[in-house]
């Protein structure tokens, strides 16, 4: 259990955190660990040398960081990794982060997941005040499932998503949709997902760290992929906007939301308003970009005065956006980072 005494004000609590763009940063992201229980081709090497432990965050940085942005206007946090519900005593953390919902300035705490441990810990998770989860699942075949995960077995995560939904959470399913792996299945996945009141959300694939993948050969840009969809399905528009590069519509046939997050093929960088933290308390202002503010040392060194300053200074280094390419002749990573450390 973590036992977290009331924190002192941060000198410019009330400031909001607006970047050198104009942009608003008031979205969150923590990666809690950089360990999974899966591999999936797409995110990881078949070896990964993970952090070691000391170096991670503990709950209770975790929690001071997280405070510190809310205090400076950010009003959504989403736990993720790595594989969130991996990291020992997780739902400690998500308690005391859940706090920051009953009047203290968060709107929403949600979190990404494999759906592996969530049997387990749905029910928890939507008693600390998480009403949303993203899970991510890219096949409905048991083998396939076990292939693209390099270990996972689809039972544990259609069974957590069953406990989800008898717990009432929402849930967002996320798939990276991939040319030549499971791009014959996006039919069958809105149908199964829609089918039991979830929304779908199809990713296109992002060229971040070695992988075990052709990253070439199985991208599928999302732009040919809504093309064939709109041949078979009525989409309708909706005026759903996240901040992200997700853009959503209606399946009129379905009922159902389907998401298309387009990084490769189209940016949403101008509306951006988010940043990323990882496990070893680095922030990350981009997904696709190196630049980076230590908080860790920041907390350890300094205290909540020099968090607080790391903060501006964050403001002021977030790139104006990413530039993936991704063809025959830049066939590497836009940045050596796999999506488990800066947390997807
Ligand atoms: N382990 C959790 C999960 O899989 O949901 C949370 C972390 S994972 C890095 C977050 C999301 O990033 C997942 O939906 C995953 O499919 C996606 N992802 C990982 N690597 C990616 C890549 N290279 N390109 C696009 N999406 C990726
Ligand atoms: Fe683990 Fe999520 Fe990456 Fe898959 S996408 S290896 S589940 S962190």
């Amino acid at each position: 259990m973590t036992h977290l005494s009331p924190r002192p004000a941060l000198p410019s609590a009330g400031r909001p955190l607006v970047d050198r763009y104009g942009r608003h940063v008031t979205y969150l992201r923590i990666s809690v660990t950089d360990r999974c229980d899966f591999r999936c081709v797409y995110c990881m090497a078949e070896n990964m040398t993970f952090l070691p432990k000391r170096e991670i965050l503990s709950f209770e940085e975790i929690e001071t960081i997280a405070g510190a942005f809310v205090s400076r206007g950010v009003t959504k946090l989403r736990l993720t990794g790595g594989e969130p519900l991996v990291r020992r005593d997780i739902m400690d953390l998500v308690r005391s982060l859940g706090r920051h919902l009953k009047g203290g300035g968060l709107q929403e705490l949600t979190i990404t997941t494999n759906g592996s441990q969530l049997a387990r810990h749905a029910e928890g998770l939507a008693a600390a005040g998480i009403r949303r989860i993203n899970v991510s699942l890219d096949t409905l075949d048991p083998g396939r499932f076990t292939a693209i995960t390099r270990r996972g077995r689809i039972a544990d995560v259609l069974a957590g998503i069953e406990a989800a939904r008898t717990a009432g959470l929402e849930i967002k399913i996320n798939m990276v949709a991939m040319r030549g792996i499971n791009e014959d299945e996006i039919e069958p996945m809105i149908a199964w997902a829609h089918g039991r009141g979830m929304g779908l959300t199809l990713i296109e694939g992002m060229p971040l760290g070695e992988v075990g993948l052709d990253r070439v050969d199985s991208y599928l840009p999302l732009r040919e992929l809504r093309d064939r969809l709109a041949a078979r399905y009525t989409l309708e528009k909706i005026d759903k906007r996240t901040g992200g590069p997700a853009r959503y519509v209606r399946v009129a046939e379905t009922g159902g939301i389907l998401g298309f997050i387009t990084p490769m093929s189209h940016n949403f960088c101008e509306s951006c308003n988010r940043v990323r933290l990882t496990a070893t308390g680095q922030l990350f202002m981009c997904l696709g970009q190196d630049d980076q503010v230590n908080l860790r040392d920041a907390l350890r060194e300094g205290g909540l005065d020099t968090l607080d300053a790391a903060l501006d200074r964050a403001m002021i280094l977030k790139p104006k956006g990413h530039d993936f390419v991704l063809d025959r002749e830049h066939t590497g990573p836009a940045v050596m980072r796999h999506m488990s450390v800066t947390g997807g």
